[in-house]
């Protein structure tokens, strides 16, 4: 059985006090979860070691949002994986809608980025998700089998346990429309399909989390599938009681 996982993904929000009072009412309103779930909450670079303070000791892992494949050098503004785990994360997205859209990240800088957090040492939610126009042309499967194969094909993973693939529809990203459940267990269980041609066996130990809307009204649902094993989630990770109610329904085996 895969352990559920509950991502929060805050996004560019949050000034290192308000991350930090938010970490602190998440580890309140989880503490009887910690173990049960794995529950992973990524803030912006900014309040990472904020946030890692009030996670010490409490079970919550502390993941970043992105990073970039080089260790050092001549790459002004970026961070490296080793330095996201100086920094206390055992995590990191890549690949998220928002940035392949908005910053032109292409699925090789997606691989890359994955194959160096790996070697690093980070564990890795990679997103993946097909826009509302490739949905409206039958072509969700197609999308997403393309970003699955480009990202995962050669970077060596040994541990299944260190990779997550997030299923994030473009289209059900901070719109309040979601997935219904049979929608996103058609597209997961095909992503086990795909990983499992990379990966060999090891796919079925590898964690497949829905993104896009959740809240604490549809996760029950979505969590009655098989192969959706968790969420990604954005705006409802933003308030502590909507986050602890997500991660209570994911406690429910
Ligand atoms: C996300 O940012 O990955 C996300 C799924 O956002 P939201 O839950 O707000 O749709």
């Amino acid at each position: 059985m895969r352990k559920r996982l509950i991502a929060g993904n805050w996004k560019m929000n949050m000034l290192r006090g308000e991350a930090a009072e938010l970490a602190r009412g998440v580890v309140e309103s989880t503490r009887r979860l910690a173990g049960k779930v794995d529950i992973i909450l990524a803030p912006p670079f900014t309040a990472l070691d904020a946030v890692g303070k009030e996670l010490q000791g409490t079970g919550i892992m502390l993941g970043a949002q992105n990073v970039f494949w080089e260790e050092r050098g001549a790459f002004t503004g970026e961070i490296s994986p080793g330095m996201l785990a100086d920094s206390g994360c055992s995590w990191v997205i890549v690949g998220h809608s928002e940035r392949r859209r908005i910053l032109g990240e292409t699925d090789e800088m997606v691989r890359m980025k994955l194959a160096a957090s790996l070697k690093a040492g980070l564990k890795v939610i990679v997103c993946v998700g097909e826009t509302l126009e490739e949905r409206d042309r039958g072509h969700t499967v197609k999308v997403v089998e393309g970003q699955v194969v480009k990202a995962l094909t050669g970077t060596g993973i040994s541990d299944p346990g260190g990779l997550v693939i997030a299923y994030e529809p473009v289209w059900a990203i901070g719109t309040g429309r979601h997935a219904t459940p049979a929608e996103a267990e058609f597209v997961q269980s095909a992503i086990r399909e795909i990983a499992g041609n990379i990966l060999g066996d090891s796919a079925a130990r590898i964690r497949i989390v829905y993104g896009g809307s959740v809240n604490e009204e549809n996760i029950r649902d979505l969590l009655a599938e098989p192969d959706i094993d968790g969420a990604l989630v954005g705006g409802a990770s933003l308030r502590a009681e909507s986050m602890a109610s997500i991660v209570e329904t994911a406690g429910e085996q």
